[in-house]
């Protein structure tokens, strides 16, 4: 596979963030939702996400009610291209998540959902397009900030646009990067470290790479802007109930082996070595952590009669 480095590029900023600054909605969500108990014994051992209504230095908490998203922009082609890429990418999810969920995904407008004529009157996703390459988005919802900056034209790896979006509603939903969980390293997960994109670089301008890659340290990684900081597990962010032989090596938040990686290499692999292919779409384990997120009115609702 060959690959482009201007294209590779665009992974430096291919991944959620979560501002500190941000204030804690009232909760409106499910009562045992804050804490580990959403992590039921055979889901948590295949995925990787939010804890609800818990505010976390990484994560935002769950969605009070519908993801309504709107498209920060007036140009009616524009519109075009993000409703049919937001339809064909929450089919995708609907695909598995089935209909045991209360989650929904849809514009705030069938036609033309310009953030401009609802900013202030509905909570919605924001989305804005750019041509830097830049695709970020938070884990969870944000309230007052919820937003998905994307770049239509970035590709990479086998990956596509609908890809793309689709992970990145995957982080929107809750869900985190299935590879940062912490107990899946070492004994599933190794990073090329030398093979890294900004590797060379950094090392030249005296950054202890090696170092900071053999003590899994993402904090030192993200202090440093190393591409790192997107692969190695969480730093600040527990999660120890994976198992081994149930990680979800199919989820659309994993990453494969070419991401942030040097043309023709690969960066995070398995730990025997062998590559981690592109998933192209959510996995079965994607969408039952978004049922578990997100459980159908039956599995919510207390009857208080
Ligand atoms: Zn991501």
């Amino acid at each position: 596979m060959v690959l482009k480095y201007d294209l590779l590029a665009a992974l430096f900023s291919v991944c959620a963030v979560f501002a500190r600054s941000v204030s804690v909605p009232d909760s409106k969500s499910n009562p045992d939702s804050d804490s580990d108990s959403l992590s039921g014994p055979s889901l948590a051992s295949r995925a990787y996400m939010i804890k609800g209504t818990k505010m976390t230095d990484l994560t935002g908490i769950l969605w009070p009610g519908d993801v309504v998203w709107c498209l920060d922009s007036s140009d009616n082609k524009e519109h075009e291209l993000i409703l049919d890429m937001a339809e064909k990418s929450w089919k995708m999810w609907r695909d598995v998540i089935g209909d045991e969920s209360v989650l929904e995904f849809a514009p705030v407008h069938d036609k033309k959902p310009e953030c401009s004529k609802y900013r202030g009157k509905i909570d919605m996703l924001e989305i804005k397009l750019n041509n830097e390459k830049k695709i970020l988005s938070y884990n969870g919802y944000v309230k007052g900030d919820n937003r998905l900056d994307f770049d239509l034209s970035a590709t990479y790896g086998a990956r596509t646009p609908l890809v793309n979006f689709a992970h990145e509603l995957g982080h929107v939903f809750g869900l985190l990067h299935t590879h940062q969980q912490r107990r899946a390293w070492p004994s599933l997960l190794n990073l090329n470290c030398q093979n890294l994109g900004d590797y060379d670089r950094l090392k030249e301008r005296g950054v202890d790479v090696d170092k900071i890659c053999e003590d899994l340290d993402q904090q030192a990684a993200e202090a440093n802007k190393f591409w790192a900081e997107h692969i190695l597990p969480d730093s600040n962010v527990q999660n120890d109930v994976i198992e081994d032989d149930k990680f979800d090596w199919d989820s659309i938040m994993l990453y494969d082996s070419y991401a942030f990686a040097k043309p023709g290499t690969v960066a995070l692999v398995k730990a025997d070595g062998s590559h981690i292919p592109v998933n192209v779409k959510p996995s079965k384990g994607d969408g039952e952590a978004i049922r578990t997120l997100y459980p159908g009115e039956e599995s919510s609702d207390y009857d208080s009669d």
